[in-house]
């Protein structure tokens, strides 16, 4: 068998989709490393959402007119294809939009967390999770007094697995865990995670909001009882989410936002649900956004998502080991390898990362500064704030030469 990597991307076609990064600040080129954040949308699925508005425009499952009824198709529509995504089989009667991981994230916790959760019960999280899922689930198993308990990270930024093994026990409900650190770029080993989760009769919510944009994911192979994803960080439009779930999992939930458009019946004293996805999409959705993120994952699909994954590995290779060469910085997460994604977090000593990101910015180099939503886990690598260097499709290896340009004049200024 052979084990030929994929083609390398052709970065300056791909880029000639991108106008945005033609933008120059002060006559210097951008240079966009800020992707683990948000992503650019190319043209197509501009081009799409444009479309949509100009021929298509009109509210969704309530009128009978012409317009009505092509809206209400493409955006039905888009859910199968967002299923067809990330490999779930039962298309729209697996796939919620929502506005974004965040959301995804909160619906669980509220639709399921609370009804489920009550004293006795655990949640187990990783030590990297992100705010959204880390927030949510801490408080809502406040709310219904269960305990909440972290894997640990080591040393070289990866899960403890032995650990995961100690924590997870019978009296586990629920296990959330990140697939991707947006702060450490560790590629968990969730598949192992989930099935040690439903060992003890536990569910498993993966968040794949950096994982989805970066690789092919296959939520049945994971077999995840949920799996959440934003738009924004896929090539795709901001202000729409997807909230994976197996079938009688969603079937068997209630809602967790009420009004227009997700009922059945309604008389002064009760209400009755439609089917799933309709009921958890309450009020007018994201019906232009949907379209975009269809186009999104055509486009994604186009390129390949095994070479967008090589493109990745490659690029967070080239940025590690040329930022490992300056003087007093230190990285973060895993060496690279097929567990490290494309995202670099680093310190310097003496600079703190707002004034890292700051000369960067002088530079046209957009990276991120602070705490990328992972406060506990600052607090445990010891740092208040890192900065962060993301890439993605239309990134070159040339792009990381202004980055440590941009990184050698903040430490000849600051250290
Ligand atoms: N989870 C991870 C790992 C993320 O990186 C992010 C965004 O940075 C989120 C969740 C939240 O995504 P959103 O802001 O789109 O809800």
């Amino acid at each position: 068998m052979s084990h030929q990597r994929p083609d390398a991307l052709d970065v300056p076609a791909i880029r000639s989709a991108y106008p945005i990064l033609e933008r120059t600040f002060d006559g210097t080129q951008l240079v966009y490393l800020d992707n683990a954040a948000t992503t650019q949308t190319p043209d197509p699925v501009v081009d799409a959402m444009s479309d949509y508005y100009r021929e298509t425009n009109a509210n969704v499952h309530r009128g009978i007119h012409h317009l009505s009824q092509e809206a209400s198709i493409a955006y039905e529509e888009a859910h199968d294809r967002l299923a067809e995504f990330v490999g779930a089989s039962g298309g729209r009667r697996e796939l919620v939009f929502t506005k974004n991981t965040t959301e995804s994230e909160n619906m669980i916790a509220h639709a399921w967390g609370l009804r489920e959760l009550g004293p006795g019960d655990e949640v187990v999280l990783t030590q990297m999770e992100h705010h959204a899922s880390l927030v949510t689930w801490q408080q809502v198993a406040m709310r219904a007094g269960a305990d909440v308990k972290y894997i640990r990270v080591d040393d070289d930024g990866r899960l403890d697995m032995d650990h995961a093994r100690e924590v997870i026990s019978d009296d586990t409900a629920m296990l959330s865990a990140v697939h991707v650190s947006n702060t450490l770029g560790t590629v968990n080993p969730v598949s192992e995670l989930v099935d040690l989760a439903h060992e003890h009769d536990a569910l498993a919510f993966i968040d794949g909001a950096q994982a989805v944009p970066t690789r092919p994911v296959d939520v049945e192979a994971i077999d995840a009882d949920f799996y959440a994803f934003s738009g924004h960080k896929m090539a795709g439009p901001t202000g729409i989410g997807c909230l994976y779930g197996k079938e009688d999992l969603l079937a068997d939930l209630d809602p967790y936002l009420y009004g227009g458009g997700m009922i059945r019946k309604v008389t002064y004293d009760e209400s009755s649900w439609g089917e799933v996805p309709w009921k958890f999409e309450a009020g007018t959705p994201p019906i232009a956004e949907a379209v975009g993120l269809a186009a999104a994952a055509d486009y994604l699909d186009d390129i390949g998502m095994e070479r967008v994954r090589a493109h990745e590995e490659r690029l967070a290779a080239a940025a590690y080991d040329a930022l490992s060469g300056i003087d007093g910085l230190t990285i973060y997460g895993p060496e690279p390898g097929p567990d490290r994604a494309g995202l670099v977090s680093f310190s310097m000593e003496n600079v703190h990362a707002h004034d890292l990101a700051s000369i960067c910015n002088d530079h046209a180099v957009a990276i991120r500064a602070g705490d990328h939503c992972t406060q506990p886990l600052h607090d445990t690598l010891g740092v208040s704030a890192t900065a962060r260097a993301s890439f993605y499709v239309y990134n070159s290896v040339d792009e990381i030469d202004p980055l440590v340009e941009a990184v050698e004049d903040a430490r000849a200024l600051f250290a």
